[in-house]
């Protein structure tokens, strides 16, 4: 007996354990089926021993995401999850249930799972309130900031019909173009990718920067209103009147008369879902009724009338043939497995990626196995098992490389980093071309005409070593190499003559610190603004600066530790290139020398704006309180910490009022070109 009680408390640990991973983390620990075949064994043994019931067990609660970074919030109706399947034959079970249930033959609304985040929107007297996550169903994290930014949210409602209060709830997502264009720019500075859109959705709604948030490209779908009545006496008429309200609503919706109508529409999905620009990891089964839902109730988890029904994401099994090691411009190194070719999800793939070296290790790949390869939200498919039963008898176990596989430098791999990394940033090829590339890319210094594969040729001919050497660049050195004409060679040196107009915040992300990606340079500039005071920063000089944490200010000091990049810093500012913040974007300087934190919403305008006219009026944003805080700009629902913190230090608080009226006093005719220029600050 006690074994099982042993087995019990093992389980539940494991699955809050990877609960805290997926949800707070936004990082799984482990995949879903396994996860999803722990959870079934521990309702398994719980079910047959009931006296080691527990009510904060993790199969009766839902999985929580809340964090300590935003206001907690208590939804009006409980948000819960969703009891799942990955059987047809249960889902037929759970038909026959309902109409054992409810005594008839009922309808279903079916619908795609959208594989995001789930979030709460409160409208009041038919304009936006907040947006609450879903948190552990009873209390969420207030992410309205956030929320805002997604333009398809409406903020006031259209038509008529709406109740004095409701909870519209959806789901937010990221569409696979976002994701990996995210992924692309994370990994171009040295992050680590996310692991799948969901976590990708979820970490980007509990980014503390709307600024963030709103460039990376969320999209909002909403499926459910609680109010205190129904809004239609069917699900899929309330869908239609949240579509009249001005909501962005499935169009993957059916309504099903029978279990083989429903089987169809999940049969037509699980292979139409590889063509759509988003993840869907499921379909979910309504009963229509919505009284009838109202009779079967819910468990303290999930509703009694849905089910989901989970698509099992498609795999194939194939032979691994090598692992191939490529090195990025940060140095990280990223393993990725030769496949013999195998068809999977209509397409041929040869290649995938094992991400590092712990992941090899966990799944003890190796050379020769049969290895399970799976595509998920991403382009290139991984590898999440082996096939131990066809492993050859002679097989040995891999062993990770140590040095660099382009330049022979040991690899380093620091503690709380998962990649190995080549240190030789100045002399590594790979690392020297990636920069390059990285320079001229159009975010960047936006150099066109010269391609990846013109980098390489004018690195390998010894005509550019770093990015400072473009500039040197001649039309007729350049008209002899491959592919250029006299027109395409002028044009080049056109564009890199241009590249100097660049402003100061753009070059500072070109240079490609590590983990300075585009939005961190702009504080930089803005915070700092000229590369010599960069250059001199302390380290706290450096953390005060809104977006940079400690991680980001040692990278910082580290590449200006590196005598060969100040140098090349030397050889841009020779070359012409901006290496100081243009002054004339600022309207007045009112708030001159002023640091301000911002907390909370407000009236008038969103965070971002407020943060806008703030530097744009010479103040400095600051992302929390401290002793050189001159003002918290609090708004409603401001962080109660920040608010302890600035009357415990003295810092003056002011309303968003005073706050307009200290811009406008030094700035009254400024602020009137503002409202000219931009009318959607106001
Ligand atoms: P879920 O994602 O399986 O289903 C519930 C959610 O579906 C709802 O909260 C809602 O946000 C969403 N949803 C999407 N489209 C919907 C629609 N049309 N109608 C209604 N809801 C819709 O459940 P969950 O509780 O969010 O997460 C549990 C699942 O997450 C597990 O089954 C597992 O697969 C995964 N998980 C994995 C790990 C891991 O370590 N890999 C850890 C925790 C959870």
């Amino acid at each position: 007996m006690n074994d099982v009680k042993e087995q019990i408390e093992h389980l539940r640990r494991v699955l809050e354990r990877l609960n805290y991973h997926y949800y707070v983390l936004n990082a799984p620990a482990a995949e879903d089926r396994e996860y999803d075949t722990l959870m079934a064994e521990l309702t398994v043994l719980e079910a047959a021993h009931p006296e080691f019931a527990d009510p904060n067990s993790p199969t009766r609660r839902v999985g929580s995401d809340l964090t300590r970074e935003f206001e907690a919030v208590r939804h009006r109706y409980a948000m819960l999850s969703l009891a799942n399947t990955y059987s047809e034959e249960e889902v037929r079970e759970f038909v026959a249930r309902i109409e054992r249930e409810a005594q008839k033959p009922t309808d279903y609304c079916c619908e795609l799972k959208f594989d995001g985040t789930a979030i709460s929107l409160t409208y009041e007297e038919g304009r936006f309130v907040r947006a609450v996550t879903r948190g552990d169903g009873t209390v969420g994290d207030d992410v309205s900031a956030n929320v805002r930014t997604i333009r398809s949210i409406p903020m006031t409602l259209q038509d008529e019909g709406w109740p004095a209060y409701m909870e519209v709830r959806g789901e937010i997502y990221m569409p696979h173009e976002s994701f990996d264009r995210l992924n692309a720019e994370r990994a171009d500075i040295g992050e680590e990718p996310f692991a799948n859109p969901r976590n990708a959705a979820a970490g980007t709604l509990k980014q503390q920067n709307p600024v963030v948030v709103a460039q990376r490209g969320l999209e909002a779908v909403l499926y459910a209103v609680q109010a205190d009545a129904p809004v239609a006496p069917s699900h899929y008429e309330t869908l239609q009147k949240l579509k009249s309200w001005g909501f962005k609503t499935s169009s993957a919706v059916r309504l099903c008369r029978s279990v083989e109508e429903i089987m169809e529409y999940i049969h037509y999905w699980d292979t139409e879902r590889h063509k759509l620009p988003y993840e869907t990891d499921g379909a979910v089964i309504k009963v229509d009724d919505t009284y009838l839902q109202r009779d079967l109730g819910a468990t303290a988890k999930a509703p009694r009338w849905a089910v989901a029904y989970k698509f099992k994401a498609e795999q194939a099994a194939t032979r691994l043939v090598s692992i191939d090691f490529q090195v990025g411009r940060t140095g990280a190194i990223t393993p990725v497995a030769n496949l013999e070719p195998v068809r999977l999800a209509g397409t041929t793939v040869k290649r995938a990626s094992l991400h590092n070296a712990e992941q090899i290790e966990l799944l003890d790949i190796r050379v020769g196995d049969m290895v399970l390869v799976e595509k998920g939200g991403e382009i290139i498919p991984k590898i999440v098992g082996v096939d131990l039963s066809q492993r050859p008898a002679a097989s040995e176990s891999f062993r990770y490389i140590t040095h660099c596989p382009e330049c022979g430098t040991a690899l380093v791999k620091e503690a709380d980093e998962v990649k190995h990394y080549c240190p030789n940033a100045t002399g590594c090829p790979p690392q020297i071309v990636g920069r390059i590339v990285h320079f001229i890319s159009r975010k960047a210094m936006n150099i066109d005409g010269l391609g990846d594969e013109t980098v390489q040729l004018l690195y390998n001919k010894g005509m550019v070593h770093d990015v400072a050497n473009l500039y040197d660049l001649r039309v007729e050195e350049l008209v002899p190499l491959e592919r250029q004409g006299q027109r395409s060679a002028e044009h080049l040196v056109e564009s890199i003559s241009r590249s100097r107009e660049i402003p100061y915040a753009r070059v500072l992300f070109a240079i490609g610190i590590r983990y300075v990606g585009e939005t961190t340079a702009k504080k930089l500039a803005a915070a700092i603004p000229s590369i010599d005071a960069l250059m001199s920063a302390s380290r706290e000089a450096l953390l005060e600066v809104e977006e940079v944490g400690e991680k980001i200010a040692d990278s910082i000091l580290a590449y200006f530790a590196d005598p060969r990049n100040r140098d090349i810093v030397e050889r841009l500012r020779r070359a012409g290139v901006q290496l100081e913040a243009q002054q004339t974007e600022k309207l007045s300087a009112a708030l001159a020398g002023k640091k301000i934190v911002i907390s909370g919403t407000f009236e008038h305008h969103s965070r971002p704006e407020l943060k806008e006219l703030i530097e744009r009026h010479s103040g400095t944003n600051q992302s929390s309180v401290s002793k050189t805080t001159d003002y918290l700009l609090a708004g409603s629902g401001i962080g109660p910490k920040k608010l302890e913190t600035a009357t415990k230090l003295g810092v003056r608080i002011i309303s968003e009022a005073e706050f307009m009226s200290l811009i406008s006093e030094g700035a009254e005719q400024e602020a009137e070109v503002l409202k000219i220029q931009q009318p959607t600050l106001f």
